[in-house]
C-alpha cells in the first residue's frame, strides 16, 4: 500500500501477459481505440482528445508543457509539494517565465491568492497538482478549473496520483489538459503517459508558429496516430507498448464496470477510515484540515518516540508502506496509498498493522 505502484488487479496482470500482437493488428487497433475513449470517460471529457504514449507521469507534465508553452510564456505554477516544483523546473526548460505560488507545508494555496495573482498578471498557462504525493494534499479542482475560465488560462491538472480515484469533470470544470500516469489509480504497471487535452487547449497548440521543442513529445507527432486509432486505421510513430495498452483497457473497463461514483465513493470512504484510525492512535496528518485530505493517499507524521523503523515492523505483518518525500521533512512522516482496487479487508489489515506497529 505505497503511493503507486500500486498493487494490480489479476485481472490486469493476465490480460498483460498476452502473447504481443503487432501495434497494426486489427483486434489491438480497436483495444487501443477503446482505451482512448474509456480515458476520456474517466476524466469526463466529451470532446477532449486523448493521447497515450509511452512513459511516465513526468512524461506526461513533459508533454504537455512542450507542447503548450514556447519561450517567454508566462507560466503559474500552484505548489502544494514536490510535484508542483518539479513542474516548474520543466516548464523553464522551454523557455517559460514561470511564477510559482508555493503554499505552506499541509496547506493548499488560497483560491483569493490564486485569483489575485491572475487578475494582476497575464498568464497563459496554470499548472496545479491535484492530489500532491508527496503531502497527502488535494487542491480543490473545480474551483481552479472555474478560475482558469474566468481569467482566460489554460489549465493543467497533474492527475498522476488522483485520476481514477478522486472525482474529475475536466467538461464541466474546465480543466484544460488533465494528465496522469498508469501506476496508480488507474491501476496498469508504470509506463504509460495519458492526457487527456481540451478543445481549446489543443487550439493553442495548433495556432502555435515555433516548432514543439521536444521531438518524442511533440503532438504533431502524436495527434495523427491518436486520430488514426480512434477510426481504427493502422499507423505508426513510435512503438506503442502493446501489452501495457491490453492491460490498460483491461483497467479502464473494470473502473467504469465499478461505475465512477462509486469509485470515489469507495476511495472516500477507505480514506476516512484510514484517517478516522490514525487520529484515533494519536497521529497527525500533514494536510492541516480534513477539506484538503487526499481519499489516494493519506501522510501522517511519526507520533513522538517513533520512527521510520516502525515502517519495517508494519512490513512484518505483511503491509508495505512508503517513507517521507518532501525533503525537508523526510523522515518525519510516512506515506500510506489507498487507491485503486483497494478493499475493506485491506483497510483494515493496514490498520491493524499500524496499530501494532505503534504498540510495539
Ligand atoms: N505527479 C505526481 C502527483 C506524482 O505523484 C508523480 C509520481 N509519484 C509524478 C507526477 C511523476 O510520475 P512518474 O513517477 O510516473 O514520472
Amino acid at each position: 500500500m505505497i503511493p503507486g505502484p500500486i498493487e494490480f488487479e489479476q485481472e490486469v496482470l493476465n490480460a498483460m501477459a498476452t502473447p504481443t500482437p503487432s501495434h497494426v493488428d486489427p483486434n489491438f487497433i480497436q483495444t487501443f481505440s477503446n482505451c482512448l475513449q474509456q480515458l476520456k470517460q474517466v476524466c469526463q471529457t466529451k470532446n477532449g482528445q486523448a493521447f497515450i504514449v509511452a512513459g511516465t507521469g513526468t512524461f506526461a507534465m513533459d508533454m504537455a508543457a512542450a507542447n503548450l508553452t514556447k519561450q517567454g510564456d508566462k507560466v503559474l505554477v500552484i505548489s502544494t509539494g514536490y510535484f508542483g516544483l518539479r513542474y516548474a523546473e520543466i516548464l523553464k526548460r522551454y523557455g517559460a517565465q514561470v511564477d510559482i505560488l508555493e503554499s505552506e507545508i499541509g496547506e493548499i494555496v488560497p483560491l483569493e491568492t490564486i485569483e489575485e495573482q491572475l487578475k494582476n498578471n497575464d498568464y497563459k498557462l496554470l499548472t496545479f497538482t491535484h492530489v500532491d504525493t508527496s503531502t497527502g494534499v488535494l487542491n480543490n479542482a473545480k474551483a481552479i478549473g472555474e478560475l482558469g475560465i474566468q481569467y482566460n488560462v489554460c489549465t493543467i491538472l497533474d492527475g498522476v496520483c488522483s485520476v481514477a480515484g478522486e472525482e474529475i469533470q475536466q467538461d464541466a470544470w474546465g480543466i484544460d489538459v488533465v494528465l496522469t500516469a498508469s501506476q496508480k489509480a488507474i491501476g496498469v504497471p508504470p509506463g504509460l503517459a495519458l492526457l487527456t487535452v481540451s478543445e481549446k487547449a489543443m487550439a493553442i497548440f495548433n495556432q502555435r508558429e515555433s516548432p514543439v521543442a521536444n521531438y518524442y513529445a511533440d503532438w504533431s507527432n502524436w495527434l495523427p496516430i491518436m486520430k488514426a486509432y480512434e477510426n481504427l486505421q493502422p499507423s505508426y510513430f513510435g512503438t506503442p507498448p502493446v501489452n501495457l495498452i491490453i492491460a490498460l483497457e483491461k483497467s479502464l473497463e473494470i473502473i467504469l464496470n465499478e461505475g465512477l461514483q462509486q469509485r470515489f465513493t469507495r476511495h472516500k470512504e477507505n480514506a476516512k477510515q484510514i484517517r478516522e484510525a490514525l487520529k484515533n492512535a494519536g497521529l497527525t496528518m500533514i494536510p492541516k484540515r480534513e477539506e484538503i485530505c487526499a481519499n489516494t493517499l493519506s501522510a501522517p507524521y511519526y507520533p513522538e518516540g517513533k520512527d521510520a523503523s516502525i515502517l519495517k515492523t508494519i512490513k512484518e505483518q505483511g503491509v508495505i508502506l512508503a517513507g517521507g518525500l518532501l525533503p525537508e521533512l523526510k523522515s518525519k512522516y510516512f506515506r500510506i496509498g489507498h487507491m485503486g482496487s483497494t478493499q475493506q479487508a485491506e483497510v483494515d489489515k493496514v490498520i491493524a498493522a499500524i496499530e501494532f506497529a505503534l504498540n510495539h
